[in-house]
């Protein structure tokens, strides 16, 4: 299925004020998304997300800021990314209608890209010298690893020793393209130590670094920044949807991690409310036992990572371990606007296990030719619960949010033992 709408990436046309024609207006002055969000953090840091809130409510609406940007999603990012027709997905079913948007196709292999080249512009913009950031599975760190380098800027990228050690090949990516990956070594040495540590240098540094965080999580005003640096997702799928089958979806998948994809796709459709938005979380091995990552079936109310949202906790109430196959999904929070978008229904979320994932991961390669990543896979595999309830005209698109390549040890190991 060919796009011909390769300039629907014009701020002009678009209006880059992604909120001004939404009714739905969060966060409010404070931070907030109905209950949740806020700013917890240590008080050395208030100024520096101040003065962040008020320099990113600049850029929000200023045509060059934004042309620059879409520039740079067009040149280097290389959108805007297809919407294509899963056709023997589609036929496989039989009923409705399914598409993938395309951001597996994305300069680095998934969406991240779009909020990092935001966020980098920021920084640039704001005078900082330095960039810190966090990285579990390294997806994050190779984003802004990834930017730095193009904006010339130095990267430093906190990383549990474990993780490290699982990720060899992002760790070498992030050093060959010149940053400096800090191990950590405290705690459970995996994502929540290095973001604790990349807290502790951005306390220290605050003066000239500039902290990237890389999913729709964080105190204000960062899950409102990333989600907005996101939305160009939805922005396109709304064009292309409209040009391809002359009307809106019927249903938008999308999974979830810490949101950013999610929230990227879903933001522009929030107020349709004929448009329904499913986000698919990783159960793990069932959300049930105590080895999973399914926040909303599992979590309660809860800080984390500067902002309130729903958590995986012990009985103590401190921070469960998650676990999912997928390292993007493999994070115990969730970003807080999800949180109020579960509470008031608008989003209906549902855990996926590893186990349908992964079926998923093997069935979309046979039937597509697209090796999704095992993160895209969650929403995959939930066509097996939602095709079968569907008329036969009803469209679906599903949000393909990176490809499956990095995945590929974890894939052998599963399907063929090696
Ligand atoms: C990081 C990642 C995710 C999860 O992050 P979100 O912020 O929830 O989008 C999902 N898919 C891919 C391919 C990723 O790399």
């Amino acid at each position: 299925m060919a796009n011909s709408n390769t300039n629907i990436l014009t701020p002009e046309k678009n209006g880059v004020n992604v909120s001004e024609d939404l009714k739905y207006s969060f966060p409010d002055t404070r931070g907030y998304f109905g209950s949740f969000g806020g700013k917890f953090v240590p008080e050395i840091l208030i100024p520096a997300l101040d003065q962040l809130e008020s320099e990113y409510n600049v850029v929000k609406t200023d045509p060059d800021f934004n042309k620059e940007r879409f520039h740079h999603l067009k040149e280097y990012v290389g959108r805007p990314t297809p919407l294509t027709l899963a056709s023997r997905l589609t036929e496989h079913y039989g009923t409705g209608k399914i598409y993938f948007k395309r951001e597996d196709l994305c300069h680095t292999g998934a969406h991240k890209i779009n909020n990092t080249i935001g966020q980098v512009m920021l920084a640039k913009r704001m005078g900082k010298k330095r960039i810190i950031a966090e990285t579990g599975a390294g997806q994050h760190g190779v984003a802004t690893a990834t930017v730095c380098a193009r904006f010339g800027l130095e990267c430093v990228v906190y990383m549990g020793e474990e993780d490290m050690r699982r990720q060899k090949l992002n760790v070498d990516r992030m050093k060959l393209l010149g940053a400096e990956v800090r191990g950590v070594t405290s705690g459970s040495r995996t994502l929540k130590d290095a973001t604790n540590e990349a807290i502790r240098d951005w306390v220290t540094n605050v003066e000239d670094t500039f902290y990237i965080i890389g999913s729709a999580v964080g105190p204000h005003p960062y899950p409102m920044m990333v989600r907005d640096f996101h939305d160009v997702i939805g922005l396109e799928t709304e064009s292309q949807c409209l040009e391809i089958e002359g009307r809106l979806p019927d249903y938008v998948l999308a999974c979830v991690g810490g949101g950013s994809n999610a929230i990227g796709i879903f933001y522009r459709f929030i107020n349709d409310k004929n448009v329904k938005l499913i986000g698919l979380e990783a159960a793990g091995e069932g959300e049930t036992t105590g080895k999973t990552a399914a926040t909303f079936a599992k979590g309660k109310p809860g800080v984390l990572h500067g902002s309130l949202s729903y958590l995986l906790q012990t009985p103590q109430g401190q921070i469960a371990l998650a676990h999912s196959i997928s390292a993007g999904l493999d994070y115990p929070g969730v970003g807080p606007e999800h949180a109020h978008l579960f509470d008031t229904g608008r989003v209906k979320y549902y855990p996926v296990s590893d186990k349908d994932a992964m079926a998923a991961v093997k069935r979309c390669s046979e039937m597509e030719g697209i090796i999704p990543a095992i993160e895209t896979a969650h929403a995959i595999a939930w066509l097996e619960k939602l095709m079968p309830s569907l008329s036969k005209d009803e469209i679906v698109v599903l949000n393909c949010s990176g490809r499956g390549d990095k995945d590929m040890g974890t894939i052998s190991e599963y399907f063929y033992g090696s």
